[in-house]
């Protein structure tokens, strides 16, 4: 039997984690109760602790809290900023698991290119 299923064209280890930059990560109710039975916490403090809301055109959403980050600047508050990986990542948002969405990631092609054309492996745009 043959393998069909298409292969990812990125590979996260290699990027600091630019998707984990973005400033909403929705946390649905299901994503609030993983993180809470993650840490062993009530619902109400896990999200106090994990959560702020984000006013979307007066709809409140609730997303992943942000701490400083050297290189994007801010990043989920989840995010090991050293090693450049999910803390979290058995128990990450629905969002999170998701994401790309399809076989390619569009920022880490860009980082390829900008890498090969560069000359420099482990080339990191700046924030
Ligand atoms: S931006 Fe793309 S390659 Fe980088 S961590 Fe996110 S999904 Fe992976
Ligand atoms: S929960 Fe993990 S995968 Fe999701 S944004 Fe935060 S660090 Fe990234």
């Amino acid at each position: 039997m043959t393998d069909s299923a298409p292969r990812n064209q990125y590979d996260c280890s290699k990027c600091p984690g630019y998707c984990c930059s973005y400033p909403r990560i929705e946390v649905k109710n299901r994503d609030l109760a993983r993180l809470a039975r993650h840490f062993k916490l009530s619902l109400e403090v896990a999200e106090r602790r994990f959560t702020r809301i984000y006013m979307d055109d007066g709809k409140p959403e609730r997303i992943l809290r942000h701490q400083k980050d050297s290189v994007y600047g801010s990043i989920c508050r989840f995010f090991d900023t050293d090693a450049r990986r999910c803390t979290i990542y058995e128990a990450r948002p629905a969002v999170c698991r998701e994401y790309p969405n399809g076989t390619r990631c569009g920022y880490y092609s860009f980082i390829q290119f900008e890498r090969k054309h560069q000359d420099d492996p482990d080339f990191i745009p700046s924030a």
